[in-house]
């Protein structure tokens, strides 16, 4: 598994989840890769080791992704420390969910500051730096497809925003050479939604593969996108959910 060797990739939102889970993926497959994280110095550093210690090279760097300058920065920070971006993974999201009278606007407002706006800042970025063969590979949701619980609009609202981002990016870079795609997880175990926590049962009578699934599952999907044998797939939304959308 060495199909990445001498990509440069960046990760946003890596120092834990399903983003952790990627960048040390798209490491064992031989990229140099980059991570950021908005709160927690101490486990991102504890990713960039586990990566090193594994033979792999990372670095990680404090961007808040509802910052655009933050979010600028640690695009051009990549470029320089690492020599180049080939691999954008816009990870980073956060999931707000309440009852329509209780759902705030500053909520709305930084949802979609880190969920979207986010993803537009660091694609438009690291669009600038890439070659022929560029990768940007968003984090979306099932839920951009199937939101079957009340609270989550806002949510699935910035989730069906990046899938039609990743349609119009991939009309601006095909001519480059650069695929955009939107992966959509189900329901993976992560703290942000935990395969013991209080909606799991619920969540699990809805899909047709009753169970979680891994952050490995969907790092195998990115490693996959990011490679050369991808290079046909381009302005997809592409579910991996254990059937939660069916
Ligand atoms: P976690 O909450 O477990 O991890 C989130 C990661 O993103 C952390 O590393 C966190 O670092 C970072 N992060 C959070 N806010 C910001 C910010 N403002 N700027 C930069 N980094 C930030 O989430 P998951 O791993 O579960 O989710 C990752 C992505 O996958 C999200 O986009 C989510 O919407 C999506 N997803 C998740 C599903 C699930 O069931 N888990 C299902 C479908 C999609 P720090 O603490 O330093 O902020």
């Amino acid at each position: 598994t060495n199909k990445l060797t001498g990509k440069i990739a960046l990760v946003t939102g890596a120092s834990r989840g399903i983003g952790a889970a990627i960048a040390k993926r798209l490491a064992a497959e031989g990229a140099a890769v980059a991570i950021t994280y908005s709160s927690s110095p101490d486990r991102a550093e504890a990713v960039v080791k586990e990566i090193e210690s594994a033979g792999g090279k990372a670095i990680a760097i404090q961007a808040d992704a509802a910052d655009a300058e933050a979010v600028k920065r640690s695009v051009n920070d990549t470029v320089k420390q690492l020599g180049g971006l080939d691999i954008l993974v816009n990870n980073a999201g956060i999931a707000v969910m309440a009852p329509l009278d209780q759902f705030s606007l500053a909520d709305y407002d930084r949802l979609m500051a880190i969920n979207v706006r986010g993803v537009f800042v660091a694609s438009q970025e690291a669009a600038n730096h890439m070659k022929e063969g560029g990768r940007i590979i968003t984090i979306g949701s099932t839920n951009a497809e199937r939101m079957p619980f009340a609270g989550g609009g806002v949510y699935a609202a910035s989730k069906a925003a990046v899938a039609g981002l990743t349609k119009g990016l991939a009309r601006d870079l095909g001519p480059r050479g650069i695929t955009v795609n939107n992966i959509q997880p189900g329901p993976v175990d992560t703290e942000l939604n935990p395969a013991d926590g209080p909606f799991a049962e619920s969540l699990k009578g809805l899909m047709a593969l009753p169970r979680y699934g891994t952050g490995d599952e969907i790092a195998s999907f990115v490693a996959y996108l990011a490679g050369p044998e991808s290079a046909y797939i381009t302005g997809a939304s592409l579910l991996i959910d254990g059937g939660f959308a069916a």
